[in-house]
């Protein structure tokens, strides 16, 4: 009789059409966030790897992959850019990381507003947003060149320009996400408003957010600067990004170092 194959083993026989990825490193290295900055969750989270990991391309392959992972129960565990560092992007107990970098898509941007799909980088978000209308998002976490729209939704806070908006959670910040349930016949939802924030640095514990819908202001000619010092504790150089707006120095937003590879 034959040995019973193993439920990654089913994923990957019942969706071959998925982005897989198959080499052992990069399943390492996707597995991994910023988490090594804290020497503790270092310490708690190395080795922590996932069984596979893939990247969906469209709205059909993550329902098929989410619907049949939930069937199998194996764990997902969502990745944007892994620039979070409290390991919310590093699974615990294996399963599948689901790379959302291929699900990119900038939809649209009007009436102050724009939309796109989550694993879209903030910073060529930001691109489209200007060319279309000439606005910028309200906020951009310093991380904002390698980071998506999906993480700072499920696993930041706010950044540059929330001295003038707030941090993302605040009112109007957020005006809608569309998100599909972890289910064996999962839902897709959208919710608008205050509802939206349901969601909100939730980790993706509660669901997988598939596109996300912010208010704009007006573009602004930023400054970025890089400021390096060199550290007497660590002794090690530290280059930390400015972004500021010459014209209201009072409007400055400082920010956090910028990550360095995680190798
Ligand atoms: C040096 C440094 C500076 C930083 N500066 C800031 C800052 O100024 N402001 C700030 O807010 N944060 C900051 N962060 C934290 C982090 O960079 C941001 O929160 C960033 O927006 C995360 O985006 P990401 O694509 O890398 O998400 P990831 O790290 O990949 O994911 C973050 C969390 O969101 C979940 N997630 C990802 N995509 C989805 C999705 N589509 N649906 C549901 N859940 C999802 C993940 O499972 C994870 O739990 C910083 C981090 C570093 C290392």
């Amino acid at each position: 009789m034959n040995a019973p194959i193993h439920p990654i083993e089913q994923l990957h026989v019942a969706l071959p059409d998925l982005d897989w990825v198959t080499e052992t490193s990069r399943i390492a290295r996707l597995s991994q966030d910023f988490s090594w900055f804290s020497p503790v969750l270092k310490r708690q989270l190395s080795g922590k790897t996932a069984d596979a990991v893939v990247r969906p391309r469209s709205e059909d392959e993550i329902k098929r992959l989410v619907a049949l992972c939930a069937r199998l129960r194996i764990p997902i565990t969502i990745r944007g850019s892994g620039t979070g560092n409290y390991g919310q992007a590093v699974p615990l107990q294996g399963g599948v990381v689901l790379d959302m970098s291929g699900y990119n898509q900038f939809l649209w941007a009007r009436n102050g507003a724009a939309r796109a799909q989550a694993g879209i980088r903030l910073v060529e978000l930001e691109k489209e947003t200007r060319t279309a209308c000439n606005m910028e998002l309200r906020c951009m976490p310093s991380t904002f060149r390698s980071a998506t729209l999906g993480g700072l939704f499920g696993g930041g806070f706010g950044g540059i320009g929330s001295i003038n908006h707030g941090p993302l959670a605040a009112r109007g910040n957020v005006l809608g996400i569309k998100a599909i349930t972890f289910e064996e016949e999962p839902q897709v939802v959208e919710l608008r408003g205050p509802d939206a924030l349901l969601m909100h640095h939730m980790w993706g514990t509660n669901g997988l957010v598939l596109e996300v819908e912010l208010a704009l202001a007006p573009a602004q000619a930023w400054q970025e600067h890089w400021w390096c010092s060199r550290r007497s504790t660590t002794r090690s150089t530290s280059a930390m990004p400015w972004r500021w707006r010459p014209a209201s120095p009072s409007a400055r937003s400082a920010c956090w170092p910028r990550p360095s590879p995680a190798t």
